[in-house]
């Protein structure tokens, strides 16, 4: 392809982009094809000779499309949301057509240096503590990683090189060395809640690290609090075991609940004083929720001050700000738990910037070596929005999930709402006499949804409890299309109801 046949392939497949966009709502939400159809579509072999734009962006429609879920139609209410916007397009576009490996500074000082400035902006407009920017007191910072699993994993690294470093006895060598490290890594132990994100189990089985569970209730909102905190970390000791790492959750997967900070740094400073040697690293996840911090009146609600106690925190624009995966938002509190834990040195990597020590290589604040240019996205977006932009985005849609649980509150003869609503999602079931009834009719009312092809909800199970999870955070979706999926939702648990 020529430039002037790519003059005329971009300006085709952008209008196509856009029309897309523009119709997206009459298209089914979830895909319908079968499991291999393309395999019955395409060839089996790779073209020997090159094929015309014009045939390869017609099959766009004809053999990729039908085979898509549409993450951004208006009735999109399943799991989470998976942002995209024009300006985040544009920003794949310029990042695909800048290709590079950008591991160290000198690989292309503007990618390193994009991401710390838009990382920094970031920082700010959530209201995080100043520890987490580059420019701060403790000399933090932030990098952007493909996905919240693998920020919490890279997290967990850096957890657990801190604290084999500050609890291993001073002096030993060699053999000795090694055993004790062997014998501590034997105990160590990475917490969770039955709330939090799988992601942090995947983290612990990856290190081969212990990983326990801390169960919480629905008394508590789904939400870790203090005193539960407190007893599990006893019992870890009475164990013998060693807690080094607890994810808490600003906005868990299930219910969008949020962990009790303050309770979490209490309980934590009564076991390990914060800054002392072998204190638990704890991680934030606010893979999701994270977004609504945009918002000042978010900050202030959920304490996010607090969070300079703890050591990283993540959030991902791709799920609920605009921007396209991937897009995860790792920050840390002291870069150097990061460095020390993820630098090796390699000759052919070496250079006169990062030997001097005068630049950032993200290389070693992450897993993989190569990395793509993910910030110009952030910035494209954060350009044309504007912090404004952002938060009235957050706001509408934070508001739909309002409109739509005051509308599930206002038929107590036919729904019971069970969490939220919280950051856009509103978590219910179908009433009935008991658990049984209410799951089955619950279950099949949310199979008679979906199967209209004009939205989708995704379900979960809540101490044995179905339920559906309605989530109004996409970007097209309006009002309008609110109230279009409450009427299908309602009309058709009337008609379970006259069937159960
Ligand atoms: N953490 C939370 C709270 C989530 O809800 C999710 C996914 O929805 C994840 C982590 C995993 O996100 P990712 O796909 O970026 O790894």
């Amino acid at each position: 392809m020529d430039s002037k046949e790519f003059r005329e392939a971009a300006v085709s497949s952008i209008d196509e982009i856009i029309s897309y966009y523009d119709n997206i709502g009459e298209r089914n939400v979830v895909s319908t094809v079968e499991p291999g159809y393309l395999r019955k579509l395409l060839p089996s072999e790779a073209p020997a000779d090159g094929e015309p734009w014009s045939d390869i962006q017609q099959d766009i429609e004809g053999k990729i499309l039908p085979g898509i879920t549409h993450w951004q139609h208006p009735g999109f209410h399943a799991f989470f949301p998976c942002a995209t916007s024009y300006p985040s397009i544009l920003g794949e576009l310029y990042s695909a057509a800048l290709s590079g490996a950008c591991f160290n500074w000198i690989c292309s000082p503007a990618v390193t240096e994009l991401e710390t400035i838009v990382l920094d902006w970031l920082a700010k407009i959530l209201g995080l503590p100043t520890c987490y920017l580059s420019m701060g007191p403790t000399r933090g910072g932030g990098v952007i990683q493909g996905s919240a699993s693998e920020a919490v994993l890279t997290a967990m690294v850096a957890a657990r090189d801190k604290y084999l470093r500050e609890t291993t006895p001073a002096g030993l060598e060699g053999d000795a060395l090694e055993d004790a490290i062997a014998h501590k890594r034997s105990r160590m132990v990475a917490l969770a809640t039955s709330m939090t994100h799988s992601s942090t189990k995947k983290a612990a089985i990856i290190l081969g690290v212990r990983f326990i569970t801390i169960p919480v209730s629905a008394e508590d909102g789904y939400a870790l609090t203090g005193p539960v905190l407190a007893a599990a970390l006893e019992n870890c000791r009475a164990r013998g075991l060693e807690p080094f790492f607890l994810t808490a959750t600003l906005g868990t997967t299930d219910t969008c609940a949020v962990d009790d900070f303050d309770g979490i740094s209490s309980s934590l400073a009564d076991f390990v004083p914060a800054g002392s040697p072998g204190e638990v690293w704890v991680h934030i996840d606010a893979a999701y929720a994270g977004a609504a911090l945009v918002c000042p009146e978010v900050q202030e609600a959920t304490e996010i001050s607090l969070i300079d106690r703890f050591h990283s925190f993540d959030m991902n624009m791709h799920k609920w700000l605009l921007t396209n995966f991937d897009a995860s938002c790792l920050f840390v509190r002291d870069r150097e738990w990061f460095t020390r834990a993820l630098t090796i040195n390699q000759a052919v990597y070496s250079n006169t910037a990062s030997d001097g020590g005068l630049v950032t290589d993200y290389r070693e604040w992450q897993i993989p070596l190569g990395r793509r240019f993910r910030s110009l996205k952030i910035w494209f977006v954060m350009r044309s929005y504007g912090v404004n932009g952002l938060q009235a985005y957050i706001r509408r849609t934070t508001q739909l999930g309002e409109d739509f649980a005051s509308w599930l509150r206002a038929r107590p003869g036919l729904f019971e709402i069970l969490t939220g609503p919280s950051f856009a999602l509103t978590v219910f079931r179908m009433v009935g006499k008991d658990t049984g009834e209410c799951n089955a009719r619950t279950k099949k009312l949310c199979d008679r949804v979906n199967a209209t092809g004009k939205m989708w909800v995704t379900s979960t199970l809540l101490d044995g409890r179905f339920a559906i999870r309605m989530m109004t955070g996409v970007r097209t979706t309006e009002k309008e299309h609110v109230e279009a999926a409450f009427q299908t939702l309602a009309e058709n648990a009337e008609d379970v109801l006259k069937t159960t």
